[in-house]
């Protein structure tokens, strides 16, 4: 299901850090030995990293709340309170966090200690006293890991967006649509509000592709979208149904706002010219509009209704709105 109100495109650049996310030279320590801190703080400056530290667990998770917390953690085993092994399996409980990769750091160098410092989420393990290069080597592969980890979240938002969304106009596409609609009449009819609907296409839009060519055509669409998108409230929801047709999902609106915006939209559009490499283009839209009234409604009974009223728009002579 497409989350609502995310029109802004994720970006797909593997060189660019998602809101929210620190850059992956910070690293968190937590480390209760001050004179281990020092060592820690001198070498990794050295390397180009940013660090912070903390001196117990419980301070480690404090900071780890914080936005843009750091995603590489060095974590001592044996400190005072929540030590690194509880600190380790609290991070790796939490739900929908952004991942932390975990270099467990401590004095005890039994095999199966080890195992349990894996088991409990760590994702490395370095016992003291280590070796400086081995301590660079590995803080390299953690970096390595969440880089990559970090451009796979970049595709995966690129190719999330690109499922749910028309790739000339980066308005909803149809199928994300429906189940939007779907969704909001439930939630229409489960808080006893009008969910509203709007059917909209372009007016003799095959003149515009004969008389500018289909590339102005394709301008001119996007620019359509723009228009729309600005006449309507944030929370609305804009999307391409196919062609040159688009539909406007208004959630909590009854049948006379909905009349009122698809008027706003009517007017943005035909009010000025789209100004498309120097051509002034002359556009108008034909609307039906209807609302469903509280009560489950069937998407498709509304879908209908509005299509109707966008028929009696265009025999009407078109640039006009119809509420079905
Ligand atoms: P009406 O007022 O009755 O809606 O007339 P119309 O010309 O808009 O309707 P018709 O359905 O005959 O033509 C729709 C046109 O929209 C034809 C089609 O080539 C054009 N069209 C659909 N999708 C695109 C697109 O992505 N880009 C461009 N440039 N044109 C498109
Ligand atoms: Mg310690
Ligand atoms: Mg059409
Ligand atoms: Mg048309």
């Amino acid at each position: 299901m497409p989350p609502v109100n995310t029109t802004v495109k994720p970006s797909a650049s593997a060189l660019s850090v998602p809101a929210g996310q620190a850059s992956l030279n910070n690293v968190l320590i937590a480390e209760d030995d001050a004179m281990f801190r020092r060592i820690l703080q001198s070498w990794l400056s050295g390397w180009g990293f940013q660090t912070q530290f903390a001196s117990d667990g419980e301070q480690a998770w404090q900071m780890l709340q914080q936005e843009q917390a750091p995603q590489l953690l060095i974590l001592d085993w044996m400190m005072p309170g929540v030590d690194g092994l509880q600190l380790c399996r609290r991070i790796r409980r939490q739900q929908d966090a952004i991942y932390r990769y975990i270099l467990l750091v401590t004095s005890r160098d039994d095999k199966g200690d080890m195992v349990g410092g894996l088991d409990a989420g760590a994702d490395d393990y370095l016992t003291k006293p280590f070796d400086k290069s081995e301590l660079r080597a590995r803080l390299a592969v953690g970096s390595r890991i969440l880089a990559l980890q970090r451009d796979l979240i970049a595709a995966r938002e690129e190719l999330r967006f690109q499922a749910n969304h028309d790739p000339l106009t980066s308005a909803w596409n149809r199928g994300a649509l429906l189940q939007i609609f779907q969704r909001e009449l439930q939630r229409g009819a489960r808080e006893n509000s009008s969910t509203a609907l709007l059917i909209l296409d372009a007016d003799h839009f095959k003149t515009v592709n004969d008389t500018h060519g289909h590339l102005a055509g394709d301008q001119v669409l996007k620019e359509l979208v723009s228009r729309i998108s600005g006449a309507v409230r944030p929370y609305d929801i804009v999307g391409r149904y196919g062609g040159e047709e688009f539909l406007v999902i208004l959630p909590k609106c009854s049948a006379e706002n909905a009349l009122e915006t698809a008027e706003r939209i009517r007017v943005a559009v035909a009010s000025r010219p789209f100004q498309i490499e120097g051509a002034a283009i002359e556009l108008t839209v034909s609307v039906g509009a209807t609302a469903a009234q509280s009560g489950i409604t069937r998407e498709i009974d509304l879908l209908a209704t509005a299509d109707a009223a966008l028929y009696n728009a265009k025999a009407a002579g078109r640039n006009c709105v119809v509420v079905g």
